[in-house]
């Protein structure tokens, strides 16, 4: 008899799928676990004397990931008789498991302290990663042996068999630590615990230090330095404390993909140094997680974090190998829905069907067919391929000639992948996109059309445009001119800058940082019902920029609160993109509406859209980014 589970997991990466298997392979139960179309099934051989043991094993290591949904289970007559195989494995760019965390932490482990700690299913791998086929030779570690013990794990531990990065502090990578003329190396356990110790009591101080971790080059800083926007969080069990999160929000900071969210701040300190909302993240990687294990004796709970590796510091910690840096997994998460809206990592290398005698090309990602699956990764990553047509994002650097490539957009490659993920290339839809620009297109299956394209916002005679808008603008002008020398100085920066829509919008309402997320992030202090309603329409079958920045401007002038003006600006937005869907969707008869680009991204938009759009709930990306990573998946269905 075979007990049967399910668990619904979106992702293209098989890292629950190959988890679950280690842990039966571990505990000698036979078992077949597959991983398709975002379902993984577990068939287990339920009559076996260690099956408890099995299930007890999957509590304690057993990471929850971001992509998990509900699972349920069954009973089956199928017989169960061999343990179960690994699925595909890729150089993944997670956080590290409960199993390899545990070791590092354990003084009696040979990893006690080991930064670069992982195993098959964890870990900054992609940093040392070089070409396919992922085996040692293709990794940095190349020229490092595995020690013995390593090289019997390496056999024998259902957690690192075949593991291309096994190591240890006895055949591992030495990591120094530069302090002014001071320099200390450490190569034991003993040593890597002095240097965290170290880099922990320089923070303490209030100093600055640079790391080169498996996920990229950090500077981290006390959380009350000032300046930065990210915070690393190292006690989990001060996420409540330091935010104000929804479960779902404090499930994903701890899931194994370690996504940043942007969080509402809880800590009375933290908001008078960052305001009231910021990124966070819980931390990753080997280096991050034994800083912090360090910190939290100091009694630090988090830092401030970038990836600035200009910014001046007190000390560096590095190692003698390059590394590749992937762009984190920024979630978007509310009550109801959870998408990727941007980043590298947790996403990519991803393996994807159906596969087409194609190769596509964007934002320095490459899709190649690899028998019967398409594999997207770096194309250095890939080496060379024979395919009959190519497919590049305009615009695309490629390293190659070809005699049929053919050129996309973004915007029509991102809703084609939305539509391949979801199973839906011969269906009818009606899409929005808004990153940059904002276009709507349109798809009867197959051939996608842009029926609204974008209008790229030219700064250049503003101010000239918004006076002959209408009767009366330019006495709008004439007062601006009169009475409002500031706002009409900020016009004048506009004009002569070539500024995108947004950031004029951002300058127009006296933002210190005029960008998009500034924007959201002031919106998001809006508390109150509703919005005013900011001119958001089309002319000439095009979005109206200078009605729309006329319209702001006309509340600044009304001394509208910040908050409020910014959270208008996105509501009247959302009403804009579901008004313009509804209708398209409408004189169309199209099925599905679909969402894509990383402007969505955005609670105060995405409520409203959704809100309006209750009775077709718009289709999403499942795994892949929101955002433009996406294009790569889209291009190869193009
Ligand atoms: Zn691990
Ligand atoms: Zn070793």
């Amino acid at each position: 008899m075979a007990f049967i589970f399910e668990i619904g997991c979106d992702t293209h990466q098989k890292t629950i799928a190959n988890t679950l298997v280690s842990i039966f392979r571990m505990h000698g139960v036979e078992a077949s676990i597959e991983h398709e179309n975002g379902l993984i099934t577990c068939a287990i051989n339920q009559d076996h004397p260690r099956l408890q043991e099995a299930f007890d094993a999957m509590g304690s290591l057993l990471p929850a990931s971001v992509f998990m949904r509900g699972s349920s289970h069954r009973f089956d007559e199928t017989p169960v008789t061999r343990l179960p195989e690994f699925l595909e494995r890729l150089p993944l760019g997670l956080g590290v498991c409960p199993r390899c965390t545990g070791e590092m932490l354990d003084p009696s482990s040979r990893r006690y302290y080991y930064p670069f700690t992982s195993c098959n299913h964890c870990g900054g791998q992609y940093a040392f990663f070089d070409a396919y086929p992922y085996v040692r030779e293709n990794t940095a570690l190349r020229a490092i042996p595995p020690c013995p013990a390593c090289a019997h794990e390496f056999s024998a531990d259902p957690f690192r068999e075949g593991y291309p990065q096994i190591g240890c502090p006895e055949c591992g990578v030495g990591v120094s630590m530069r302090e002014g003329d001071e320099l200390f190396l450490a190569r034991s356990s003993a040593e890597y615990k002095t240097l965290f110790e170290r880099a922990a009591a320089l923070i303490a101080a209030g100093k600055k230090i640079r790391i080169k971790t498996t996920t990229g080059i950090r500077v981290f800083a006390p959380s009350d330095a000032g300046g930065g926007t990210a915070l690393m969080v190292f006690n989990a069990s001060k996420l409540s404390t330091l935010f104000s999160l929804i479960d779902e929000e404090f499930n994903a900071l701890l899931s194994i993909e370690r996504p940043v969210l942007h969080v509402a701040l809880k800590d009375e300190r933290l908001k008078s140094v960052m305001g009231d909302t910021a990124d966070a993240q819980y931390c990753d990687d080997g280096f991050t997680l034994l800083l912090g294990r360090e910190l939290i004796e100091q009694g630090i709970d988090a830092a401030a974090v970038s990836t600035d590796e200009h910014t001046p510091v007190d000390a560096v910690i590095d190692y003698d190998i390059a590394i590749n840096t992937q762009s984190p997994m920024r979630l978007f998460l509310n009550k109801d829905v959870r998408f990727v809206a941007q980043g590298e990592r947790g996403s990519f290398p991803a393996f994807v069907v159906p596969a087409l005698d194609v190769a596509s090309f964007a934002h320095s990602l490459a899709a190649v067919r690899v028998g019967e699956k398409m594999l997207i990764d770096r194309p250095e990553h890939l080496g060379g391929t024979a395919t009959s047509k190519v497919n590049a994002l305009e615009g695309e650097q490629l390293g190659f000639s070809h005699g049929n490539i053919h050129r996309f957009d973004q915007d029509t490659a991102s809703f084609m992948a939305v539509l391949a993920e979801n199973g839906l290339r011969k269906n009818s839809a009606v899409c929005a996109y808004f990153d940059e620009t904002i276009t709507f297109l349109y798809t009867k299956g197959e051939h996608i059309t842009r029926i609204i394209p974008a209008e790229p916002f030219v700064s250049a005679g503003l101010i000239g445009r918004i006076g002959s808008l209408r009767e009366g603008s330019d006495r709008l002008i004439g007062n601006l001119r009169s009475q409002h020398v500031q706002l009409y100085g900020v016009l004048e920066t506009i004009e002569s800058s070539s500024c995108s829509l947004f950031e004029a919008a951002a300058m127009i309402v006296g933002l210190e940082n005029p960008a998009m997320n500034a924007l959201a992030k002031e919106a998001l202090r809006f508390v109150g019902k509703g919005g005013l309603q900011i001119d958001t329409k089309l002319r000439d079958n095009r979005f109206d920029s200078v009605a729309f920045l006329a319209s702001i401007i006309s509340y600044r002038l009304a001394d509208v609160p910040t908050p409020l003006l910014c959270y208008s600006i996105f509501e009247s937005l959302g009403d804009y993109f579901s008004d313009i869907l509804t209708e398209l969707k409408n004189r169309s008869k199209a099925e599905h509406v679909v969402l894509c680009g990383s402007g969505f991204a955005n609670q105060s938009l995405y409520s409203r859209v959704v809100r309006n759009l209750k009775n077709t709930p718009p289709v999403l990306s499942r795994s892949f980014p929101i955002g433009r990573e996406n294009g790569v998946v889209g291009g190869i269905y193009l």
